[in-house]
This record gives C-alpha cells, sequence and structure tokens, in this order.
C-alpha cells in the first residue's frame, strides 16, 4: 500500500525546505523527497551542498556555508514534524487525484500518494565537461557571480559563454575583477546587441575569440585554463585565478514533462503565486524561476507554495 500525505514536497533546495517548514508548521505534516546523494543533480540539499560561503542569504552577517545553511533549513523543518526521505522520484502521475509518486523505477504501485504537490526539483548550470572542473568548483570556478563575485577583487577572471548570461556576468564582475576575459567558442556572439554594445564599450573586458576550454589547471585553486584556438588547433595557457561558467541553465522538470506547461525555455510555467496548470500541483524555486536563480528567492516561493498549497487544501476541504 503506498503511504499517503497530503502534502508532497519533492526537492530539499531552499525552495523544498522552506516549503516544509512552513507546511510543516501548518500541521500538514509534509513527507519531502530529498533526492539522491549519488547524483549532482539530485543532491539533497540542492545546489547550496556544492558551494563554500553564502553570504547574502539574510540572516548571516559572517557569511554562513552552504551545506552549513542547508543543515539548519532541513533541522528546522524536521523540528516542526515534516518527514525527510533521502530518496529520488522516479515519476510522478498528475493525471488523477490523489497524485501518485513511484520512488522506484520498476515497481509497479506508486510508493506515495498525495493531496497536493510542490514541486521544487530546481535547476542545473550546464558544465562544459572538462577535466578540473568539478575538482575546483567553488575553488575558483564559478556559476554565478551575483553569489561569488564578491571573491575576486583585484583578480583576472574569464568568463565562459557568449550569450545574454555570459555578458551579463562578465559586466557584473568587473565591479570586482581587474580584468575579465570572455572566452567564446566562436567569432559571434550570441547575445542581445544591447549587451554586446555594452560589453565592448566596457574596458575592463576583452575577448578571446573561437576559444575552446580544454582544461581548468589548479590543484586545490583555480591557476589557469588550457584553451584551444578552435580555428588554427593551437593551444596555450590563459593565466587566470577564476573562472565563470555561463553557458546556459536546465530546469529539473523530467518528473512533469508532457503533464504541465512549460515555457519555451523549459522552465515551469507558473501563473499568479506557485499556481501551475494542474490544480494541486505547486512550483517553487529555480525550477520555474530563470530570471533570478537565487537561494533566498528561492526560499520565498517556497514559502509562497506551501501557503498555496494550505489555502487550495482548505479550499477542497482537505
Ligand atoms: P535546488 O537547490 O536546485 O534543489 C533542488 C532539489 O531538488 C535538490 O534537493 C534535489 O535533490 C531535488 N531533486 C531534483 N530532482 C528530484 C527528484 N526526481 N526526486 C527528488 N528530489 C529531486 N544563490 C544565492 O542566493 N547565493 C549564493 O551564494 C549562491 N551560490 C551558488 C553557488 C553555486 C555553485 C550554485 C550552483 C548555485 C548558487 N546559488 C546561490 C544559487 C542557489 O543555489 C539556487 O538558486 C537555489 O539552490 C535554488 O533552490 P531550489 O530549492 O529551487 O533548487
Ligand atoms: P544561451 O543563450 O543558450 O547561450 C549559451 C552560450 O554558451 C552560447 O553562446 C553557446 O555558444 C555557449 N555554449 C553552450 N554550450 C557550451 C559549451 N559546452 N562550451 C562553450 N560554450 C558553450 O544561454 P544564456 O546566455 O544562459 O541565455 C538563456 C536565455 O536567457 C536567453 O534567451 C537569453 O537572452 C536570456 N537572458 C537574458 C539576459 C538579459 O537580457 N539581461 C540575461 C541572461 C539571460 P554558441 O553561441 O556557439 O551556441
Amino acid at each position: 500500500m503506498p503511504v499517503h500525505t497530503r502534502v508532497l514536497i519533492i526537492g530539499s533546495g531552499p525552495a523544498g525546505l522552506t516549503a516544509a517548514i512552513y507546511t510543516s508548521r501548518a500541521q500538514l505534516s509534509p513527507l519531502v523527497i530529498e533526492g539522491e546523494p549519488s547524483s549532482t543533480s539530485d543532491q539533497p540539499g540542492g545546489q547550496l551542498m556544492l558551494t563554500t560561503d553564502i553570504e547574502n542569504f539574510p540572516g548571516f552577517p559572517e557569511a554562513i556555508s552552504g551545506p552549513e545553511l542547508m543543515m539548519n533549513m532541513r533541522a528546522q523543518a524536521l523540528r516542526f514534524g515534516a518527514e525527510l526521505l533521502v530518496d529520488k522520484v522516479q515519476r510522478l502521475d498528475t493525471t488523477q487525484r490523489p497524485f501518485r509518486a513511484w520512488l522506484s523505477s520498476d515497481a509497479e504501485e506508486p510508493g506515495v500518494t498525495a493531496d497536493a504537490v510542490i514541486l521544487a526539483t530546481g535547476a542545473q548550470s550546464l558544465m562544459m565537461d572538462v577535466p578540473g572542473e568539478a575538482r575546483l568548483l567553488s575553488h575558483g570556478l564559478s556559476t554565478c557571480a551575483t553569489c561569488d563575485g564578491f571573491f575576486f577583487r583585484g583578480h583576472d577572471i574569464a568568463v565562459v559563454g557568449g550569450g545574454d548570461s555570459a555578458l551579463e556576468e562578465a559586466l557584473f564582475l568587473t565591479r570586482f575583477a581587474t580584468s575579465v576575459t570572455i572566452l567564446h567558442r566562436r567569432d559571434a556572439l550570441r547575445a542581445s546587441k544591447i549587451m554586446q554594445e555594452r560589453a565592448f564599450a566596457n574596458e575592463k573586458i576583452r575577448f578571446a575569440w573561437n576559444t575552446q576550454v580544454l582544461e581548468v589547471l589548479g590543484e586545490s585553486k583555480v591557476e589557469g585554463l588550457r584553451v584551444k584556438d578552435t580555428l588554427s588547433g593551437e593551444e596555450r595557457v590563459l593565466s587566470v585565478t577564476g573562472v565563470f561558467v555561463a553557458i546556459g541553465h536546465v530546469p529539473n522538470t523530467t518528473l512533469v514533462t508532457g503533464q504541465v506547461d512549460l515555457a519555451e525555455n523549459g522552465y515551469v510555467r507558473t501563473g499568479v503565486g506557485s499556481f501551475t496548470n494542474i490544480e494541486g500541483l505547486f512550483a517553487a524555486g529555480d525550477v520555474q524561476d530563470d530570471v533570478y536563480r537565487q537561494a533566498v528567492t528561492s526560499a520565498g516561493s517556497g514559502c509562497i507554495a506551501a501557503i498555496d498549497a494550505e489555502r487550495w487544501l482548505e479550499a477542497q476541504g482537505l
């Protein structure tokens, strides 16, 4: 027999755990499926488990480490009675209510049924998939200038990518860095004209065209990049102490693809608050936010989803 819960929360990043704190304090006894420790994309605790200091989450004037912040949120959710399970939802059926979730891919019966579901599965940055990248993530290599730019005051750094994200990150990083070199694999930017104009006009920004990153160098911190000229095939080392990978993001929507309305760029479409087009299914955090993608905005949207779910359940008499 499946376990039945009034609120199933999928994901244990800032959005999922904030939703858990709110729904447990509302006596809804939520069940949180936290994700699987073995996988980077489904990491319990979410993306902040991959980083070091968080300096922009309110309430921590001296900064707090990503894992510590997530452990605190987890403890807070447990304190109010949320049930947390380290596991992965393999399949979700939202075509009938109660909703059905499978935790094992080969089971016929669902493991969980739920009156309401809060989808908080987050998003992932696309990565270059080159040697050194995974080892040096958060040790000079970052995917978030808003989060980490401050640590690069006076550094010579590189930004990889040629879209709006890369240019936006580069422009922001000029506030801190001595120089910012944008490495693009082609000779024409994908970014919008206005962003291109801003980047070209900025004295701190240089461009390395037709440049592919082969390796991120450094044992415990970034010391450079081994790059290749895609036209001549020539290899060289670029001496930088920081690198920002800005080649795009993908939301983790596999569970709901084909069931819920997605925007053109693949993010879950939410209307007012956290409501999706499926009654009883709410979405929070990065999975529905292609703009802000911050811990505090994700936490805020987890709060919104919890309140929406609570009121919706009440209106349904559940
Ligand atoms: P995530 O944190 O992505 O969490 C998603 C959750 O969903 C995870 O628990 C995962 O296990 C779970 N999940 C996914 N699929 C399934 C499934 N099928 N079944 C069960 N669980 C599933 N933001 C800041 O504000 N400040 C910073 O300093 C900062 N630094 C960052 C540094 C790095 C290196 C990165 C990558 C991001 C950083 N961010 C920072 C951004 C911030 O981490 C995200 O905006 C935030 O974590 C998004 O929260 P979320 O809850 O929506 O999703
Ligand atoms: P994007 O437009 O898809 O651009 C990704 C860039 O990364 C492209 O230049 C691409 O190169 C490059 N790239 C992809 N994979 C790579 C790899 N493995 N190695 C090296 N380079 C790689 O993504 P985005 O910049 O994140 O933007 C996404 C959307 O958000 C866009 O619609 C954008 O306009 C929007 N956005 C807008 C703003 C703004 O208006 N201020 C800011 C951020 C994002 P190619 O060009 O060769 O494919």
